[in-house]
């Protein structure tokens, strides 16, 4: 199937972006890397009458580097994140989790943004916005900037909170500070390259005897959108992580979430799976930040 007729606007500013869509509103759709819009609108379940590029836009394309966060553009490519010096110093997590994210060649086109917008409840970037409760800010002509935070920016699948008139515009990444700090993505998918079956993200933080200061974790692919526990991780925190807990807490999570079934796995399945993941990044983040190998 090919895309449906549109017309195509090339945005030479943010102004201009914000102004054709205040125009246009929900007839307009944005397009950023491209790579979830175009096979969206080739299978006709996306038919903007306007396409509005975003791509030229060098205001949506920094990568500032604080002492307590990292604020991302919305328009940054995966694949220059992925490349960042710091990203591993500063947000582990999310190195491990764009390694994930479908391949190299989407990768250099496909923005952090883009993902977050998209909203696939199994997007890696997703679920490393939700686990480190990433501030979000959109922006419109009418309303000017308003900011959010990841638990409220996902509504659905394929649903968030940006209204028909707005843009992400950048994004403000924690970066946990101290030391003892470890992080662990686990993923299962049917080939290299595909969404997830199941995901699970942790980051964790310990004292030097290895007792849990911080914790965070989710999973992905086991609900409308990627999970976030705060109130479960913060029960683990003054203990050490055994794998009795880490099995156990997985398996509290996971009894949460509420997958679906397809051709590819049932719910029970994926179910699971998640607890299996979770189990082994909350191990394998703990490991980390005790200093110890993983066994
Ligand atoms: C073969 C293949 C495999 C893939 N595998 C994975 C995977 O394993 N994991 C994964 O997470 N993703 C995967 N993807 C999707 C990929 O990561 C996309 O890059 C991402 O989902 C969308 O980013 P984009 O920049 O291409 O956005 P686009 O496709 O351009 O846009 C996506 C949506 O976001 C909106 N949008 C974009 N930018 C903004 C903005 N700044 N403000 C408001 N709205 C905006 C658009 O209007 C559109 O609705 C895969 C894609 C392909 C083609």
């Amino acid at each position: 199937m090919k895309a449906a007729p549109f017309d195509y606007i090339k945005a030479d500013s943010l102004t201009h972006a914000l102004e054709t869509l205040g125009e246009y509103g929900g007839d307009a759709k944005l397009i950023a890397g491209g790579q979830s819009l175009v096979p969206m609108m080739a299978m006709r379940l996306a038919r903007p009458t306007w396409l509005v590029d975003i791509n030229r836009l060098d205001s949506l394309k920094n990568i500032q580097v604080g002492t307590d966060h990292v604020h991302l553009g919305a328009g940054v490519r995966q694949r220059d994140l992925e490349f960042h010096p710091q990203l591993a110093s500063h947000l582990p997590l999310v190195g491990q989790g764009l390694k994930w994210v479908g391949h190299e060649q989407t990768r250099n086109r496909g923005t952090v943004g883009g993902s977050l917008v998209h909203a696939d409840p199994s997007a890696e970037l997703a679920l490393s916005a939700m686990v480190l409760d990433v501030t979000l800010t959109l922006q419109s002509k009418a309303e000017g900037a308003r900011t959010l935070q990841a638990a409220d920016f996902f509504l659905g699948p394929m649903f968030t909170a940006v209204g028909d008139t707005e843009v992400l515009t950048d994004m403000s990444w924690p970066i946990w500070q101290g030391e003892h700090i470890g992080s662990a993505f686990e993923e299962t998918a049917i080939r290299k390259g595909d969404f997830a079956m199941a995901s699970a993200a942790c980051q964790i933080q310990t004292n030097a005897d290895g007792v849990i200061s911080r914790l965070s974790f989710g999973m992905g692919g086991v609900d409308g959108t990627p999970l976030a526990f705060p109130q479960l991780a913060n029960t683990l925190v003054g203990q050490k992580l055994t794998a009795e807990l880490a099995q156990a807490t997985a398996h509290q999570a996971a009894q949460t979430s509420q997958p679906g079934s397809d051709m590819h796995a049932t719910a029970a399945y994926r179910k699971h799976l998640a607890e299996i993941l979770l189990s082994r990044a909350l191990l394998s983040a703990y490991a980390q930040a005790v200093g110890a190998s993983r066994a």
